[in-house]
């Protein structure tokens, strides 16, 4: 089959033929539809120091899909037949580790990510284990390909009390963007945006944000106070990784509300803990993946009701061979969610 592999340690990824993943005992083998490239395939074809010290190549790239079941698993159940649409969860978990055990998959100790630990999906084949695999049940694979980040969103967002709330979501690549329309569905009194690309800014609003603020150009902070009648807001999402977005973000909520922080800063960053979290009584939450399985079936409700269509925010399309100018759409910062467009 055709595959997209980091091949060898280095700078670059491969288009290349590689033998077709065999179905285990407890998998499903899913052709590939449509696959979303990600940052962290960005940090995988460009070998940054995140790369180096994690992937082992020859790898298949690649951890966010859907596509059609081809073949199943002697052993995976009855939930599935060859021909039904679903996509998967990529993150690979223990299932006897403590964080497993207690139900919070999303954090356990020996996850191993499709596409990063082993073979992943930007190919025309991937085998996952049944325990992973996700129904569609109407909803296109072009919007399952997207389930992943979708999730993240997801997770950031409905991780705080919603309905009737007050938001600000700084950062709108496509998961904050994602974040903006998800909040709008769950019933938020407002949402606040703040992005510095202009482009973004404008998905943004596309997506449903009240108010959009250029944080290099106008005073976040003052237009935040003056927006919520010098409250602040109830919930931040952090989607940036930006350090003086994080301060924002604690200096922007309101005393009591919460902080939920989902983009990477670079490296180590200075907060004043007492004044702005201790003393404001704020809670702060680290945000990975997606919870397993709520934050899916949450998803999956949303999207098949109608209640929330994200498809917007996918603005470039490229078959599988297109991936150096998918990678190089997502680097220039212009655009929103990219997807390869593999089979089917
Ligand atoms: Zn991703
Ligand atoms: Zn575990």
């Amino acid at each position: 089959m055709r595959a997209i592999r980091k091949t060898k340690p280095g700078p670059g990824l491969e288009v290349c033929e590689v033998p077709t993943p065999t179905c285990g005992a407890t998998d499903v083998l899913i052709r590939v539809r449509h696959a979303g490239v990600c940052g962290s395939d960005v940090h995988i074809a460009e070998w940054d120091d995140w790369a180096r010290g994690r992937v082992r190549p020859p790898v298949v790239v690649g951890h966010e899909f859907a596509g059609e079941i081809v073949e199943v698993g002697g052993d995976a159940g009855d939930e599935f037949a060859v021909g039904r649409l679903v996509t998967a969860e990529g993150h690979i978990v223990c299932g006897h580790c403590m964080q497993c055990r207690m139900g919070h998959g999303h954090i356990c100790r020996n996850t191993s990510i499709i596409g990063v630990d082993r073979d992943g999906a930007f190919a025309e084949y991937v085998a996952m284990p049944a325990s992973n695999v996700i129904p569609l049940d109407g909803i296109p694979t072009s919007i399952g390909a997207i389930m992943d980040p979708l999730g993240n969103a997801f997770h950031a967002v409905l991780a705080g009390d919603v309905p009737g709330s007050r938001l600000l979501i700084l950062g709108c690549g496509p998961i904050g963007c994602f974040a903006v329309a998800i909040a709008r569905a769950a019933g938020a009194l407002q949402v606040i945006a703040s992005d510095p690309r202009s482009q973004r800014r404008e998905l943004a609003r596309k997506m449903g944000a009240h108010l959009v603020i250029d944080p290099d150009h106008d005073d976040l902070h003052a237009l935040v106070v003056q927006a919520t009648g010098g409250e602040g807001v109830d919930l931040v999402c952090e989607m940036s990784g930006n350090p003086a977005a994080v301060a924002q973000a604690l200096r922007s909520v309101r005393p009591g509300g919460r902080v939920n922080l989902l983009g990477l800063p670079p490296g180590d960053i200075s907060l004043n803990l007492r004044e702005e979290v201790i003393f404001k009584g704020i809670t702060i939450y680290g945000v990975i993946g997606r919870r397993m399985y709520e934050t899916w079936h949450h998803m999956r409700r949303f999207l098949s009701s109608g209640r929330l269509d994200p498809s917007p925010v996918i603005t470039h399309r490229f078959p599988l061979e297109g991936i150096d100018d998918a990678l190089r759409a997502i680097t220039s910062g212009q655009a929103g969610k990219v997807i390869l467009e593999i089979g089917g």
